[in-house]
């Protein structure tokens, strides 16, 4: 209860103008039912910090049944973990019941409801990753609850595991993965001892399930400068871990400057929306081309077992994202040759730069400087004038 008695209600200014209506009506809709409601998670943290929330969290004490009533237009999902979500537009919003963990004395027949054990505020925060990312705050009564000490860490810019490292890093490995992605893209620190944490779990993220590691890969391409996220990654050991094969292109010097270089230009993009093909393509040629310079061997190379195993089995990219790749490979040589292009006929033309791919292909040959920006322009024009 010591926690408890330290997040007594302090009273905080957040900045709630960045935060959508709509969500401030599902607390309101929560509430008029008589149940408490609070923005929580990463949202809070990233007003905190002085950054846009993407995605809102709202957590309660209502019951999933209970608040899907008194939510208009909502419904309850999952079944391991039951969730409320509500749609409002293009936006939507989960609302999760308090939870704790269970007790280490408790059988797991105690919970005939599988993993939705419901619990307090309180405990719902001691069972999140990271201390920033367990305030809950209440717009409306300006009720604003820290118990694990998160606000006193984004004072400090700090990432601080909630709980004892060795056991939440064993629970769930990913929260590796997480803490290196916030701390780049909020520019945050990780203590020299909770890093020296990560380095001796790091392998225990192979355990993980893939699908979370790959959607942790696309939002790391999402930060500010993916490419320090990377090289700390390598620094922790956690690239040796989960991308063998992509490790190497960041020890040696030579493809290293090729990475930097063309992730450089992603921080010219908004990659909000960026699709994950993109993503992945990004990831991969700057390696592809400091193995082998000449855009005409690349699509052989990205059809080699050891590209499909990287793509595949380390990266999780789709069997359609893989074959967008290996076509921009196929497509970059000939974006290189407008001499060529123009010698085919009308219809082999359009077709080429009707291409999916096509402006993806455009766009690597030109930040990898194969392009100048005059044949840049030129095949805009081109495109432009054709489609
Ligand atoms: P982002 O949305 O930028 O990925 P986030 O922290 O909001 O960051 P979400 O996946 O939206 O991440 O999760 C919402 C909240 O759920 C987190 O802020 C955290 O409190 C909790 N959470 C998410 N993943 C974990 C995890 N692996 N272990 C414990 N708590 C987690
Ligand atoms: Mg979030």
């Amino acid at each position: 209860m010591r926690g408890l008695r330290r997040s007594l209600k302090l009273m905080i200014d957040i900045d709630i103008s960045k935060v959508n209506k709509q969500a401030l009506r599902i607390l309101e809709d929560l509430e008029s039912a008589g149940y408490d409601a609070y923005l929580v998670g990463g949202c809070l943290r990233d007003l905190l910090l002085g950054y846009v929330p993407k995605d809102i969290d709202i957590a309660t004490n209502a019951l999933p049944e209970e608040a899907q009533k008194a939510i208009r237009r909502s419904r309850v999902i999952g079944r391991r973990f039951k969730l409320v979500l509500a749609h409002r537009g293009v936006e939507q919003y989960e609302i999760s019941t308090f939870r704790r963990n269970a007790y280490l004395d408790e059988e797991p027949s105690d919970h005939p409801q599988g993993d939705n054990i419901y619990g307090t505020l309180e405990e719902d925060a001691w069972r999140r990753d990271y201390t920033f990312n367990a305030l809950f705050y209440n717009p409306q009564s300006k009720k604003f609850f820290d118990p694990t000490g998160g606000l006193r860490d984004i004072e400090k810019r700090r990432v601080q595991m909630i709980g004892d490292p060795d056991q939440r890093l064993v629970e769930d490995s990913i929260r590796i993965l997480r803490a290196v992605r916030h701390a780049h893209k909020l520019d945050c620190h990780i203590p020299a001892s909770l890093r020296k944490k990560f380095s001796e779990h790091a392998p225990e993220l192979l355990k993980s399930a893939l699908p979370r590691r790959r959607e942790e890969f696309i939002k790391i391409l999402r930060v500010y400068s993916p490419f320090h996220c990377f090289l700390d990654m390598a620094d922790l050991g956690i690239l040796e871990a989960i991308l063998p094969s992509l490790h190497p292109f960041f020890q040696k010097k030579q493809s290293l400057q090729n990475i930097r270089r063309c992730w450089a230009q992603l921080r010219k993009k908004d990659r909000s929306e960026m699709e994950p093909t993109e993503i992945f393509t990004w990831i991969l040629i700057p390696c592809l081309s400091a193995l082998e310079p000449d855009p005409k061997k690349w699509y052989e190379l990205s059809r080699h077992p050891e590209w499909t195993q990287l793509m595949k089995e380390e990266l999780g990219m789709f069997g359609y994202e893989m074959t967008d790749f290996t076509q921009v490979c196929e497509l970059t040589p000939q974006i290189l040759e407008m001499e060529q292009y123009s010698k085919r006929s009308e219809k082999r033309q359009s077709s080429f730069l009707r291409h999916r791919v096509w402006p993806l292909a455009l766009d690597i040959m030109y930040n990898l400087k194969y392009l100048s920006t005059s044949q840049y322009s030129d095949w805009v024009r081109e495109f432009k004038n054709k489609l």
